[in-house]
C-alpha cells in the first residue's frame, strides 16, 4: 500500500461566498498547468490530486495553497484505517509517536479521543517498545474520518500561501537583470497577479548575455504562473535621443518617465490595469520620493512597488529561495548603468522634467510608439 492522494489545504480561509468559488476555480485551473485535469478534484474546503512524486513537486510553485500532505485515502472503516496505520509503522523509523485523529463525520461510532486511544493501543500492541509522546514526537499519524472516505497521513508540507495567480488579474512588470525586480514579480504573483514582463535593452551595449539573463529569469518566474509573455524593447534610439538634453543630470529621470509611458501604453493595449517594478525607497540615490513622484506623473495606472520597504538582505533572502539570485548576480551590461550620468539628480522635479521633454525632445513620444511597434514579444511555456 502506498499514498494514493495528495490533500491540499487552501490559503486565506477567511474568503467567503463568490470570492471563494472564484478562488477555488482559479486554483483548479492553476493546478492543471502541471497536473492532468482528471487527477484534480477541488472541494469547498480542500482539493485532492492523485499522488505521484511529480504532482507533489509541482505544488511548490502554486500560490493559494496553505499546506499539503500525501495521504492514504480509504473507505471509512476501522479495519481499513487500522491496516494503513500498521503499514505506516512498519515502514517508518521512530521511537516516540502520537495519534492525531479528527472525526468530521459525527455519526461515526467513536469520538476523536476514543480514536486516539484506539489507534495508540494498536501501535503499542504491535511495537511495545515505542513511546506515546504528545509534544514533538518522532512520528505523528494523522487520521481524518470523513463520511465515505477517510484519510491517514504523517506529513504537513508548507504551501506558498497567497492567492492563486490570475485571481487578481494581470500586471505589466518592469523586469531587469538585477536582484530586485524578479523578487518583486514573485511577490505580486503571490497576491494573485499574473505578470506580463517588460524589458528594455540597448544593443549594441547590451548583448546576448543580457538577453540570456532575462530569459533565464522569466523562465524561473513562469513556473509560478503557468506560462509567461515578455515584451522586449530595443530602446537604443530613444536612449540616444534623451542623451542629447542640455541638463545631463536629468537623463535617468527622463529615461524612467519614458519607460513608464511605454509601460502604460502596453498595459492599455493588453487591457491591463497596473504597472509594477522592483523599486525601493532610499536604497540607491535615484530611488527617492521626489524621483518616484516625478516619474509616476506620466502614467495614469497604479504602480505597485512591492519592495518599497524592504531591506536589501530581505530581498536577497527571497531571491535565494526562488532561485533567481544566482542568475541576477552574473555580470552583464544593463541599460540603466550604461546610461547613468556622473551626477544624476536625486531630487528631480516635475516641471523641469516636463520642460526638457517639451522643449528638447519633441519626437520622444513618436520614438516610443515606434519602440512598441517593433517590440519583440516572447512566449515562455512550461
Ligand atoms: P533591480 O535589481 O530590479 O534592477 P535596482 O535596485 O538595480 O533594481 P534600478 O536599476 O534603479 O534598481 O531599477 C529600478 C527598477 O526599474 C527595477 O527594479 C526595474 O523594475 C526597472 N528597470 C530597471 N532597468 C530596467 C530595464 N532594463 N528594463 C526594464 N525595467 C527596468
Ligand atoms: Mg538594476
Amino acid at each position: 500500500m502506498d499514498y494514493n492522494k495528495i490533500l491540499i489545504r487552501y490559503g486565506e480561509l477567511t474568503l467567503k461566498g463568490e470570492n471563494k468559488k472564484d478562488f477555488i476555480r482559479q486554483l483548479h485551473n492553476n493546478l492543471s498547468w502541471y497536473i492532468e485535469k482528471s487527477e484534480i478534484k477541488t472541494e469547498y474546503d480542500r482539493a485532492f490530486v492523485d499522488y505521484s512524486q511529480k504532482n507533489l513537486d509541482c505544488l511548490k510553485y502554486i500560490f493559494g495553497i496553505s499546506s499539503y500532505s500525501p495521504v492514504y485515502e480509504t473507505e471509512t472503516s476501522l479495519i481499513n484505517i487500522e491496516n494503513i496505520v500498521k503499514e505506516i509503522i512498519s515502514k517508518k523509523q521512530f521511537d516516540s509517536f502520537a495519534i492525531n485523529a479528527r472525526r468530521h463525520n459525527k455519526n461515526f461510532s467513536m469520538t476523536s479521543s476514543e480514536l486516539n486511544m484506539y489507534f495508540g493501543g494498536i501501535v503499542l500492541k504491535q511495537m511495545p517498545d515505542k513511546q506515546v509522546k504528545l509534544k514533538n514526537p518522532d512520528l505523528t499519524i494523522y487520521i481524518e474520518i470523513r463520511d465515505q472516505r477517510s484519510f491517514v497521513f504523517c506529513d504537513y508540507f508548507d504551501g506558498l500561501g497567497g492567492m492563486p495567480v490570475l485571481s487578481s488579474g494581470k500586471c505589466i512588470h518592469l523586469i531587469s537583470g538585477g536582484i530586485d525586480s524578479p523578487v518583486a514579480a514573485n511577490l505580486l504573483q503571490k497576491r494573485g497577479l499574473k505578470i506580463v514582463f517588460l524589458n528594455f535593452i540597448t544593443p549594441p551595449q547590451t548583448d546576448e548575455k543580457t538577453i540570456a539573463k532575462i530569459d533565464e529569469i522569466v523562465n524561473i518566474l513562469k513556473k509560478y504562473q503557468g506560462n509567461a509573455m515578455l515584451y522586449q524593447i530595443n530602446y537604443s534610439k530613444v536612449m540616444e535621443y534623451i542623451g542629447l538634453i542640455s541638463n545631463q543630470k536629468y537623463k535617468i529621470t527622463l529615461m524612467r518617465r519614458s519607460f513608464y509611458r511605454i509601460a502604460n501604453l502596453i498595459a492599455k493595449k493588453e487591457n491591463i490595469k497596473a504597472i509594477s517594478n522592483g523599486e525601493n525607497l532610499a536604497q540607491v540615490a535615484s530611488q527617492t520620493l521626489e524621483s518616484i513622484y516625478t516619474i509616476s506623473e506620466v502614467c495614469d495606472l497604479p504602480i505597485f512597488r512591492p519592495l518599497i520597504s524592504f531591506d536589501k538582505n530581505e530581498t536577497i533572502a527571497i531571491a535565494k529561495k526562488i532561485n533567481t539570485l544566482d542568475v541576477s548576480i552574473v555580470r552583464a551590461c544593463e541599460t540603466c548603468e550604461l546610461f547613468a550620468p556622473k551626477n544624476p539628480v536625486t531630487k528631480p522635479n516635475r516641471q523641469e522634467a516636463y520642460k526638457l521633454e517639451e522643449e528638447e525632445l519633441p519626437l520622444i513620444k513618436e520614438f516610443e510608439n515606434e519602440c512598441i511597434e517593433n517590440a519583440i514579444i516572447k512566449k515562455y511555456s512550461i
